[in-house]
């Protein structure tokens, strides 16, 4: 990347004049009165206004685009939708400056982390692009006849995506790449509080060649009418969702009706272990990317942490210190390196656990408290001594809050980290290969992150066991989620 413009008021005008700011239907944006308010984050005041789309109508109208252009889009050769998508990867980097201005202003995170966001929200595409020239199909001889047994992957077919605010892009393309991909039409619906970045991207996506109708966004504030429409009529063949798990729960029954297909990235509750033979500035900057990255409001952030005593004392000093040098300040400021929760509620929720596990004798080692400014700001937080008893150890926190528990043997760390109905994310810090086989061995969680802090990438299956989930993003298993079997017997 080159020189990253500073988001001064003016270049911040000027990205939003240029910012769609309603529903893409059939290839055209709707238009009409913008009258929903986006809020910054950082001033807790409105950004802009988009249009609020009617549920049910424009939902509507976006499924009849998005089935009506089914049996073409699934017709296209894949070496086409494959160029389609990588000319998509490369207009991303090319407007990067423009995608990162957006997310950093309506979800808060800070810019240099918006850039980030960039780069692995387009590689889904890249990838996806990769995985569209090899989609999957076999042959064999009936062992008892001779007839053949030939297989054929196919689209599902028209497919709701429902994105959640805290990755305002790659929530997307986790979800449009392989859809595209393997040749299905989507009709997304961005999460209310950030639909700027969705609607950019739709304009990018048109650009990059997807035809009129392939990929429609519908913007709503009224998410629950509107997914209930789609997933009422039959010519929806699936529902992928990330956010979480009563919404999936709902989501999930809605879908029986039409034996949807479903995909599911529900909550999280990651824990994170260190263990004896860890080496600790590995697993503190481990912790601090696990922790406090975009925000700690990420289904996979550590949400508990789990130490052995051996090694309690130095990696409680070493994670305090470095906790306490954040600088939580708004997203667009170059120095910051702690951005603003998304509203009010995520900063209730964040004091809430905190009272509780204090209540429960915690002890608050740095932070604890809001920060200055009428945004959403929570200083980074280490509680100490935090009770198995504590909320925190079962509810997701989405907020720079690490709450630390000291135990005394590793099975008691391994019991600890699987009492829990999610399974998303795990964090194991040790040297000894031993260690961490006996561990990653029996955690019981989709992904284990091994002496890293971050583990998420387009090329690795993402997601979830227990309630975390169903299905997963990425990778080959990412695409065949948008893939039915075919199985056609054949006289030889
Ligand atoms: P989050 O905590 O990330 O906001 P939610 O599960 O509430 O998690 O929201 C994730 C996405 O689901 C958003 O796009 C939101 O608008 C949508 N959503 C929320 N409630 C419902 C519902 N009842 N039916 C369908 N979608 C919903």
């Amino acid at each position: 990347m080159s020189e990253t413009p500073a988001l001064t008021p003016a270049r911040i005008a000027a990205v939003l004049e240029r910012t769609p700011r309603s529903s893409f239907v059939g290839g055209r944006f709707l238009g009409g009165t913008a009258a929903l308010d986006i809020i910054d984050p950082a001033t807790g005041a409105p950004l802009t206004q988009v249009v609020d789309a009617d549920a049910e109508a424009v939902g509507l109208s976006a499924l009849d685009a998005a089935a009506d252009a089914q049996d073409a889009w699934a017709a296209t050769l894949p070496r086409e939708r494959s160029e389609i998508l990588r000319r998509a990867y490369e207009l991303c980097h090319e407007r990067a400056d423009d995608l990162a201005a957006l997310m950093t202003l309506e979800m808060g995170k800070p810019l240099a982390e918006a850039y980030g966001e960039v780069t692995y929200g387009a590689e889904f595409l890249r990838w996806f692009s990769e995985e569209t020239v090899r989609q999957p199909g076999r042959f064999r001889h009936a062992p008892s006849a001779h007839e053949g047994v030939l297989t054929v992957a196919r689209p599902v077919g028209p497919t709701l995506l429902i994105t959640p605010w805290n990755f305002p892009l790659s929530m997307g393309t986790r979800k449009i790449g392989p859809a595209l991909a393997a040749g299905c039409t989507v009709v997304l619906k961005p999460a209310q509080a950030t639909p700027l970045t969705s609607l950019a991207f739709m304009a990018i996506l048109a650009e990059a060649g997807v035809p009129d109708g392939v990929v429609n966004c519908v913007v709503t504030s009224e998410a629950k009418e509107f997914s209930a429409a789609l997933m009422a009529d039959p010519r929806l063949r699936k529902v992928s969702f990330t956010g979480s798990t009563p919404v999936g729960r709902t989501l999930l029954a809605q879908a029986s009706e039409h034996v949807l297909r479903t995909s599911m990235e529900l909550g999280g509750n990651a824990p994170f272990l260190v263990l004896p033979s860890a080496d600790i500035e590995t697993a503190v900057d481990a912790a601090m990317l696990a922790k406090f990255r975009n925000n700690g409001e990420a289904c996979t952030a550590a949400n508990r942490f789990y130490l052995h005593y051996s090694i309690a004392e130095e990696f409680t000093a070493r994670f305090v210190e470095r906790t306490s040098q954040l600088v939580l300040g708004p997203g667009a400021d170059p120095a910051t390196t702690l951005g603003p929760l998304l509203d009010e509620a995520g900063v209730a929720k964040v004091q809430e656990l905190q009272a509780d596990a204090v209540e429960r004798g915690a002890r608050v080692f740095t932070g604890g408290g809001r920060g200055t400014g009428d945004g959403f700001f929570y200083e980074a937080t280490v509680l100490a001594d935090v009770p198995l008893s504590a909320r925190v150890h079962r509810e997701e926190i989405f907020g720079p809050l690490a709450p630390l528990t000291v135990l005394d043997d590793i099975e008691e760390m391994i019991r600890a980290a699987n009492d829990s109905e999610f399974g998303l994310m795990a964090y194991v810090m040790a040297e000894d290969l031993g260690e961490i086989t006996q561990v990653t061995g029996r955690l019981e969680s989709g992904m284990i992150a091994v002496n890293r802090g971050v583990a998420s990438d387009p090329s690795a299956p993402f997601g979830g066991v227990k309630e975390s989930g169903l299905g997963r993003e990425g990778s080959h298993e990412g695409i065949a989620e948008y893939l039915e079997t075919t199985y056609v017997r054949l006289p030889l």
